[in-house]
């Protein structure tokens, strides 16, 4: 238990690739265009790339085991025997790995979850009464002999079993996950014995759900677990990693359990994250923000560092958390405007950060001033910046707030809707995107690599807006959408065309599996130069006399989806984004179109941690939703759409949205929603989907009518809508055709019946 102490480390890496190898192997893998052998070879290098790249940037203690081929907390499951049984009797480890990540034929995958306030999902674990853990080391040991085979200074990383059972789900009638905590703590401690034994030195456990409010005895828990684990005689130094928050009142209670060291988020924990004694541990201080792409203030860091030297043994420098959570390494980012540029650090920079605080804490300020003084010089510079501060964005905001601008209310609306649109009761309508036909991805690749110019771009999108609404015309739907075919992605499309956003041209993230995303960077005020989506929307609105939905995306699901400013409160920057659609709403309606939808699909992630910041920051995300949809008049429908049935903690905040409609997942929960809805005092318009377009499967008109059926029970038919779950982009046009149909008669049936 003498382990060598580290002093400069990260908590964990990107491993998708930094060209996305790894999501192109296992989609080839996936469908049987590479073997195996193939798949193990790519995933090896990238290991071995991402350990010597941090080893050469000068770490001293290298996270291993931090690779996936899905998700980490999926590898878990694997790791203490837990998956269902539905997949335990598929022989072939990956495929049965795979089927648990994402079903096959006969087998339906475990749900998939955002991480914490995340963008990133892992896999739900089950815990059922049957469910009976069971060491399987196989990965983590073999990572770790891979590593040192290397000459690694190897730090195996594990997800915590606290951590493990607060995510997991209860299955089968079984008690709450966490009851099982006792069985699991003996799992961990024969994996902490097998890894003394191979002589590791450190052992990385993590266990973010401590800043959390999701258990309400953490600091038992944490007790119980790191006594015992603590307390064992054959193990390696224990390093329990917390991130997202701070610890509270979690942290004097870890801090009295025998482990060696404990990671903290000094970022999102902010100044309060460190409370308390540490004389005979290692801290390992998170200041270097590890999910967000600002360059850290050197200077500032190496101040809270020193503060902490005189309250544990040792400080270590670290990542706030892993950084997982944004791109590889700046370098493969040209065309960023260099000013921009030298504001930024990317996974690999921040690495670099976390070495150069290692040695300044080490050697003296002395030791690290250059890099202190470009740092300086960097954030001068974005201070000083004039896109970061546009006056006159500031000031119509101000202004408009000051006039008070809030919408009549909700009934009156309703009158002067209905007198202009004269939609029959039940009206049908979809969520925005129809599906991404070939042809769209084509043109798309067609018009990066210059093979076509911008118009004939255009026109081959024009081409598919006409199809789809010749599509819904003869399917009978009554509000039509223009189906979103010019749009690579719901937020950047707008990032795209706004002042104050960067779209990166490589800067990926992993989202789940192998999906990654582009979150684009909000660095400055945010402006709107020209209307963005208001050509396409009238042009689909000339090809027929239904009325067409202009689509918008909301300020919330924005801000969540890109890397957002850290120099001003997400309520500022919300406000500038709510501007930019509220004046697009203006330009849609100008324009003729009578119904806008903003999409709010990210509504409840961005919701805190901690259950005492939540109601701030639902106020200010419903005030940026308001703000974006009043500046139309009565007569125009605002719809808005949400991706998730489970609202929780955001039901009251869908309420005060007031939105005349308000589509949202349901086809999965069978309408229960729709009583939470009425008893949070819910009285609008709301399309409850009836379709679920995460499956395949094409619903029939009886079984959709029977839902709208069941709705009708908890909302009078004046206020119902039908619709899908979510947009149609991921489905094909044969399954959506056919569901549509299924749907326009299932409303035809459920209407004859109402008179
Ligand atoms: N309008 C978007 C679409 O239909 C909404 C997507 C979403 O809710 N995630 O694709
Ligand atoms: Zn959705």
């Amino acid at each position: 238990m003498t382990a060598t102490p580290f002093s400069a480390t990260t908590l964990g890496s990107p491993r998708i690739g930094p060209n996305r190898e790894l999501k192109r192997a296992v989609e080839k893998y996936w469908a049987g265009n590479l073997d195996r052998a193939g798949l193990e070879s790519v995933a090896a290098k990238l290991r071995r790339d991402t350990w010597e790249t941090l080893a050469a940037a000068g770490l001293d203690s290298i996270p291993v085991n931090t690779f996936s081929y899905y998700d980490q907390v999926l590898d878990t499951a694997v790791l203490v025997g837990a998956l269902p049984s539905r997949v335990t009797d598929i022989d072939d480890d990956l495929d049965r790995y795979f089927a648990a990540a994402r079903g096959n034929d006969s087998t339906a995958p475990l749900e998939m979850t955002k991480w914490f306030d995340t963008n990133y999902h892992y896999i739900v674990p089950e815990i059922g009464p049957g469910t009976s853990f069971e060491l399987n080391p196989a990965k983590v040991l073999g990572e770790l002999e891979e590593a040192r085979a290397l000459g690694i200074p190897s730090r195996p990383v594990i997800v915590g079993p606290i951590t493990f059972l607060a995510l997991s789900k209860a299955v089968d009638g079984a008690g709450a996950p966490v009851d099982r905590l006792a069985d699991l703590v003996v799992v961990y401690g024969e994996l902490l014995k097998l890894l003394a034994e191979q002589g590791v030195e450190w052992v990385q456990i993590d266990e973010p759900v401590l800043v959390t409010d999701i258990l309400e005895n953490a600091a038992e828990f944490t007790t119980q677990t790191y006594d015992h684990l603590g307390g064992l005689a054959n193990r390696p130094s224990i390093f329990v990693a917390t991130y997202f928050g701070a610890l509270n009142g979690v942290l004097p209670v870890l801090a009295r359990t025998p482990v060696e060291a404990i990671g903290v988020d000094l970022v999102a924990g902010g100044g309060s994250a460190v409370a308390g004694e540490f004389a005979n541990k290692t801290l390992v201080a998170g200041v270097v923000d590890g999910r967000n792409i600002w360059r850290t203030d050197l200077a500032a860091a190496l101040g809270t560092l020193e503060t902490l030297l005189g309250s544990a043994a040792a400080v270590a420098v670290s990542t706030s958390c892993s950084t997982l959570h944004v791109p590889y390494a700046l370098d493969a980012e040209d065309g960023m405007d260099p000013e921009l540029r030298s504001w930024l650090a990317f996974g690999l920079e921040k690495v670099t950060e976390v070495v150069t605080l290692a040695r300044g804490l080490k050697d003296g300020r002395e030791a690290i001033s250059a890099e202190v003084a470009a740092s300086n010089a960097a954030i001068a510079s974005r201070r000083a910046d004039p896109r970061l501060n546009n006056g006159h964005v500031r000031s119509r905001i101000s202004s408009i707030n000051a006039s008070g601008s809030e919408r009549g209310p909700a009934d009156e609306r309703r009158v002067a809707q209905n007198d202009r649109l004269r939609l029959p009761v039940l009206p049908t309508t979809t969520i925005g995107s129809y599906p991404q036909t070939s042809a769209i991805r084509v043109a798309r690749a067609d018009l990066r690599t210059g093979k076509i110019d911008q118009a004939e771009y255009e026109r081959r999108m024009r081409s598919e807006i006409a199809d789809v609404i010749r599509l819904q015309e003869d399917l009978g739907i009554d509000v039509l959408v223009h189906g979103e075919p010019e749009r690579n992605d719901m937020v950047q499309y707008f990032a795209e065309q706004l002042d104050g956003f960067f779209a990166t041209q490589n800067g990926w993230v992993q989202s789940y599996g192998s999906r990654c995303v582009r979150p684009p960077i909000l660095y400055g005020d945010v402006a709107r130069p020209n209307p963005m989506t208001v050509q396409w929307i009238t042009y689909a609105r000339s090809l027929t006399e239904k009325p067409v939905k202009g689509m918008l995306t909301g300020p919330v699901t924005i801000l969540a989806w890109s890397f957002v400013r850290d120099d001003q409160p997400l309520a500022d920057t919300a406000a500038q984004v709510a501007l930019a659609i509220r004046d697009e709403s203006v330009d849609l309606e100008a324009a003729g179109i009578a119904i806008i939808q903003v999409d709010e699909a990210a509504l409840r992630e961005l919701l805190p941690l901690r259950a005492k910041e939540k109601e701030a920051y639902l106020r200010w995300a419903v005030n940026a939703f308001r703000f974006a949809t009043s500046g139309v008049s009565d007569a125009t429908q605002i719809h808005t759409h949400l991706c998730y049935s489970e609202f929780g903690d955001v039901i009251g905040a869908i309420a005060d949205l007031d939105a005349d409609v308000t589509s949202i997942e349901a086809a999965r929960s069978h309408m229960e929603v729709l009583d939470d809805l009425n008893a949070a005092g819910f009285t609008n318009s709301v399309g409850p989907g009836v379709y679920d377009i995460h499956s395949p499967r094409v619903p029939g008109a009886d079984e959709m009518a029977a839902s709208l059926r069941d709705a009708l029970k908890s909302v009078p038919a004046e206020r119902l809508w039908v619709n899908p779950d979510c947009g149609l982009k991921t489905r094909t046009t044969e399954q959506v055709t056919a569901s549509l149909e299924h749907l326009v008669a299932a409303a035809a049936k459920v209407r004859a019946g109402l008179s």
